[in-house]
């Protein structure tokens, strides 16, 4: 089956684009953070794109390829191969969205690709599949922690997404975790 396929902005929604999403690298909590696509349906009440004037943006939209993007983290000025913590899509989508989980991946081999050994922080909600385990636990270098995040909040509209989701997201990564660190 093909991948869903990302929108692009316009050239009128990026000029008026938060300038905290322009920065799709950029220091945030103790490491670097990598943000190149933005957008999420999921309606979490508390969803940091308030922030930035993005939180109607549901569809995700892709800023730069995975490969330019990674090519500007290298050359961040706070990137120390082996040693400056990354994050992935934290700040503007979920990593494991139809249209953006091949670029998690893919973003996640070209950095293990290169020998990197950072440690690299994917935090999400939604669906993690068997075969997003077995392609995790495949990268050689790279230090993986998958984070899933589940608060058992009984109110629909502060997180509308069903709990089922998210605990069977627990027990797949859980159960097939491997040289993944876990972390609910
Ligand atoms: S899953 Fe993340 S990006 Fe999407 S609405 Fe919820 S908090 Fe925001």
């Amino acid at each position: 089956m093909k991948d869903p396929i990302l929108l692009q902005l316009t050239s009128e929604q990026y000029s008026i684009l938060h300038e905290g999403l322009k920065s799709v690298v950029h220091y945030r909590k103790s490491g670097l953070s990598v943000n190149h696509i933005i957008g999420c349906p999921l309606d979490c009440a508390y969803c940091i794109r308030h922030q930035n004037n993005n939180f109607d943006m549901k569809q995700p939209h892709q800023l730069m390829s995975d490969e330019e993007v990674v090519n500007m983290l290298v050359q961040h000025r706070y990137f120390i191969p082996h040693k400056t913590p990354l994050q992935i899509f934290n700040k503007a989508t979920d990593p494991f969205l139809g249209a953006v989980r091949p670029h998690t991946h893919c973003m996640l081999s070209l950095l293990d690709n290169r020998g990197l050994m950072n440690h690299i922080l994917v935090i999400t909600r939604y669906v993690v599949t068997e075969e997003d385990m077995r392609k995790l636990n495949q990268l050689q270098h790279l230090r993986v922690t998958l984070l899933i995040t589940f608060n058992g909040l009984k109110d629909s509209r502060i997180e509308p997404l069903s709990k089922k989701i998210t605990l069977k997201s627990i027990e797949v990564a859980c159960r097939q975790k491997g040289r993944t660190k876990v972390i609910l």
